[in-house]
């Protein structure tokens, strides 16, 4: 019987594809639930719950729920998993949270899937996120492609599939679903390329892979000896430098990895309070109680207390306007800019560095702008 989490779970499956290191250094931590994980978790069940009441279901114990931000989430989604299904022949059947395994590919591996429609040669596997600030793309989405694989080996011999529609709902970035097809040849030629990756993963202690979009979400991010292997790397580079000057090439690659060590040097650095906070001791470290500043508990009985003693309004109180996005929420936002004309302006953002994959094009430089560049890079 597998226990709660599986050692591969198809939601870190991006993870350990690149860093096989992962898993087996992750088994060490616990599994600790988040803020987000519980609202998550939450969001899912309250979600089930809708499609399940469209159906007609009687819901013996409904979650209570008060936000009413989960609930119109849950509804689209419900919307969306009904509309699917109305545009299908009558015979289509419909899997709300499927446990699946699909362990001919991922060792022990299985996992639960939000809700399968299976009509004719198509299965439809729809993901619910609840995430808002990163939008979650299906395309080529390892996580979906490895549930799918778990479908085909419950449902393939008892229907026909010959394609996956791999869908992510995710109402709090995009209204619309996000779909990605493949057919099932393809599907299973991607699973048996993906096993002996998994299995080294499995098997441990795997090799790792440094990247601050891998890293993110692992466990040891922050404690990984491959991460200080890889940073400590950076400071290796200065064999390399002429004995006067950096060459652009290497100036440009230390930028490269500097990009990742400022966020692991965050995560070090909470880290190391976490652990400090948890009564582990960190040689050399300590937490103390941070400066703060003094602030008026009551503004209304404070502004009543100074006027009585003899000081008027216009001397202790000044006044704002509220900020452009409340503005917006205010006046709205096609309206505001009609009401406020030339008194709202967006003034030309100073001269950036990003990488060359960055979307926006390089700026035309004039000598202006070097101006501005030397006079605040002084
Ligand atoms: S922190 Fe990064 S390199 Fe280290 S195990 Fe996790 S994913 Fe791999």
């Amino acid at each position: 019987m597998p226990t709660d989490h599986a050692k591969l779970s198809a939601s870190a499956s991006h993870r350990w594809l690149h860093c096989t290191a992962a898993p087996t250094l992750e088994a060490q931590f616990p599994q600790n639930d988040t803020k987000y994980t519980k609202e998550g978790t939450l969001a899912h069940t309250l979600a089930e719950e809708y499609v399940r009441k469209l159906r007609g279901e009687t819901i013996e114990c409904p979650c209570e729920v008060d936000d009413p931000v989960m609930h119109e989430c849950a509804s689209k989604y419900a919307a969306y998993v009904m509309s699917v299904l109305a545009s299908k022949s009558s015979d289509a059947a419909l899997f709300l949270e499927e446990k699946l395994t699909f362990g001919e590919f991922v060792p022990h591996g299985f996992g639960t899937a939000d809700c399968l429609v299976i009509a004719d040669d198509l299965c439809e596997v729809i993901d619910f996120k609840y995430g808002a600030h990163v939008q979650v793309s299906p395309e080529d989405n390892p996580q979906m492609k490895i549930y799918a694989l778990g479908v085909y080996a419950e449902f393939g011999q008892i229907y026909n599939i010959e394609r996956f529609k791999l869908t992510i709902f995710q109402p709090r970035m995009n209204d619309e679903a996000q779909s990605w097809n493949i057919s099932v040849a393809d599907l299973l030629a991607w699973g048996e390329w993906m096993k002996p990756i998994a299995r080294a993963a499995y098997d441990g202690p795997g090799r790792y892979c440094v990247d601050t979009d891998v890293c993110r979400f692992c466990k040891a991010n922050g404690r990984c000896q491959g991460q200080y292997d890889h940073y400590k790397g950076l400071f290796d580079m200065a064999d390399q430098i002429d004995p006067q000057t950096m060459s652009p090439e290497l100036r440009a690659e230390i930028l490269n990895k500097a990009n990742g060590l400022k966020t692991w040097l965050n995560k070090v650095e909470n880290g190391v309070s976490a652990s400090l906070m948890l009564g582990e001791t960190i040689p050399g470290w300590k937490i103390v109680e941070g400066r703060a500043d003094r602030k008026i508990t009551d503004a209304k009985k404070a502004i009543d207390v100074l006027t009585k003693a003899g000081f008027t309004e216009s001397d202790i109180c000044e006044t704002n306007i509220v900020g452009i996005t409340a503005l917006e929420k205010l006046v709205g936002k096609k309206k505001l800019p009609e009401i406020l004309g030339d008194l709202l302006v967006k003034p030309t953002g100073k001269p950036t560095l990003v990488q060359e994959s960055d979307k926006r094009s390089a700026l035309q430089l004039s000598t202006q702008m070097l101006d501005a560049f030397d006079d605040n890079n002084e």
